[in-house]
């Protein structure tokens, strides 16, 4: 597997949605750090730690499992 190459990438393959902030950010309004969390819409990020079952539980949550 490649490097991502880009933010958006990189959500695809997490197969996150979009952050609500993500056109500001491509239009460089804001920075990466930012931007509210694509996962748990908080900012800064609340999300359980990556790679547990609490995340995958909340990953599923907003892919509308
Ligand atoms: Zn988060």
């Amino acid at each position: 597997m490649s490097r991502p190459k880009d933010a958006k990438e990189l959500l695809d393959r997490l197969g996150a949605k979009w952050s609500p902030d993500m056109d500001d950010f491509l239009a460089g309004k804001v920075d990466l750090s930012q931007m509210r969390c694509a996962v748990c819409q908080k900012k800064p990020c609340v999300c359980p730690e990556f790679g547990s079952p609490e995340y995958f539980a909340l990953l599923d949550k907003r892919r509308g499992r």
